[in-house]
This record gives C-alpha cells, sequence and structure tokens, in this order.
C-alpha cells in the first residue's frame, strides 16, 4: 500500500465498474481507483451505503456514482451495464468483486443457500463479464476484468464447500474468458486473498474464534491482510 497521495497508475478518462464495492475490498479498491483518477461505478446490493461512498468521494473532487443492484439479479445486471454505458460511453474495467460467504458444513447446506452461494460468486461473474464483454469490451478491443475470487478458489479449507465450489468454479471462468477473449485484447485475472480484515470475516466467523485462530496462527506474518492491501493489488 502506498503512502497517500502516491500515485502509481493513472486512470484519468477510465470507467471502472466495481461490485461489492460499498465496504471491504471493494470500498477499498473504488477508493484507489478514484484517486487515480478513474469515473468509479460502486454496484452494490446496499443502496444506503453505496451512496454515501459516492457522496463522499464526489465531496473530495472525486469521480463516482452509486448503483444498486443485486448482482444475482440477471436483469438488473442487464440495466446496470446499459444505463453505465450510456451514461459514461463505455467500462473500460469491470471487477466481479461482490461475494457471498459460507462457513456450514455440507451436512447443513440448505438447497436454497447453495443457489445463492453460486448466484452471487460465480454466477454473477458471468453475468456481468458476458454483459460488459458484448456491449463495450469486445466492440472497443479494450478492456481489463478482475475477479476477486479467493484462496478457497484454489484450495478447500474446513466447512465451506458451497464456496470453495463457487470460487473454483470463478477461477475456473476467469482461466476461460482469458484465454478466449485475449484475441480482442482484453485481459481476465482472479485475485485469490487470503483471510482479509473486512466485515465478512467479522461475521462468517462469529463464534468459531478458536477455528479462527487456528487459521491465523497458520499464516507465517501471523495476520490477516487488509482490504487495502487486496486493493492495490487489484489496481495493479
Ligand atoms: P464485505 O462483506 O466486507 O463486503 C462485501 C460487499 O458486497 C458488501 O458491501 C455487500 O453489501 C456487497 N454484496 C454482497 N452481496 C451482494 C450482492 N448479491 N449484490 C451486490 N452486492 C453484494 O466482503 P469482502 O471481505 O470485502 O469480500 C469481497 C470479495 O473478496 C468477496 O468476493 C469475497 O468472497 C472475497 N474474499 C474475501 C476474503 C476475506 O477474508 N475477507 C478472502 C478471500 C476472498
Amino acid at each position: 500500500v502506498l503512502p497517500p497521495g502516491h500515485q502509481y497508475v493513472q486512470l484519468d478518462g477510465e470507467v471502472v465498474l466495481v461490485t461489492g464495492a460499498a465496504a471491504g475490498i471493494g470500498q477499498s479498491a473504488v477508493r484507489l481507483f478514484a484517486d487515480a483518477g478513474a469515473t468509479a461505478i460502486i454496484v452494490d446490493l446496499d443502496a444506503a451505503a453505496a451512496q454515501s461512498l459516492a457522496d463522499e468521494l464526489t465531496q473530495s473532487g472525486l469521480k463516482a456514482f452509486a448503483m444498486p443492484c443485486d448482482v444475482s439479479d440477471t436483469q438488473r445486471v442487464a440495466d446496470v451495464v446499459r444505463s453505465v454505458i450510456s451514461d459514461f460511453g463505455a467500462i473500460d474495467v469491470l471487477v466481479n468483486n461482490a461475494g457471498l460467504f459460507s462457513n456450514i458444513p455440507l451436512i447443513d447446506v440448505e438447497q436454497s443457500f447453495w443457489r445463492k452461494v453460486m448466484a452471487v460468486n460465480l454466477d454473477a461473474v458471468f453475468y456481468f463479464s458476458q454483459a460488459v464483454a458484448r456491449e463495450s469490451m469486445i466492440p472497443r478491443r479494450k478492456g481489463v476484468i478482475i475477479n476477486t475470487a479467493s484462496l478457497a478458489g484454489l484450495v478447500a479449507g474446513p466447512d465451506s464447500p458451497p464456496y470453495t465450489t463457487a470460487k473454483h468454479g470463478a477461477v475456473g471462468l476467469t482461466k476461460a474468458l482469458a484465454v478466449e477473449w485475449a484475441p480482442y485484447g482484453l485481459r481476465v485475472n482472479a485475485l485469490c486473498p487470503g483471510l482479509t480484515d473486512t466485515e465478512m470475516v467479522k461475521k462468517g466467523w462469529q463464534g468459531k474464534e478458536d477455528a479462527l485462530a487456528q487459521r491465523l496462527a497458520r499464516i507465517p506474518s501471523g495476520r490477516s491482510s487488509t482490504a487495502d492491501e487486496q486493493a492495490a493489488a487489484i489496481v495493479f
């Protein structure tokens, strides 16, 4: 993470859409993108939090706009993409970052919860990537997609089969799209954060503090990463 005011990337004129952008890693990414001069589109289920972040950044002279959206709602995703392209001309960078954690054994997982975890962590990456690539990136031969997957997209830990399955899917989709869209000049990458200090971890590990402590003990630095550290990797 660079000191305040130090910019290692200039993104003036670029339109960057980040999902799950009102909190955690997504919010940190929006701040860095806006600081670098981009127009940041804040897509989140939490309309009030998205608007208050947009207001705060706008008052600081940066360019940020809130778009309330449940990323698992395919119709709403299509509407958001069309409306952003109509208002701002293009989407240059898409960060599929919204996520829903699960931390329960498979034996206790309801089918409806399994579907929801797939919808938010995996289906939404398909909906947004297809819409943005079709409407803006492929026709313009310009674009970068970054999917926030997880360490759970590479290896399995205890008690998270739906999340692990969805995140492995997100990594697979990232690889497939990187190959499919490279001929159009697009880059598609995934970020696989380990344990990161956000609300997701606070809520997801509530009542499982011993398991969380064991998890932390396996991290060589002895600490979780910060949202700002993950966001710096996204902007890079
Ligand atoms: P967070 O809970 O701090 O923030 C998530 C944001 O996404 C919230 O603003 C929430 O309102 C929004 N959101 C949730 N469901 C949504 C939906 N259906 N539609 C639109 N917005 C929605 O989470 P975070 O820790 O910053 O996680 C961001 C991403 O990083 C997720 O994909 C998560 O799976 C991944 N990740 C997190 C960690 C971690 O330890 N925190 C580790 C690996 C990967």
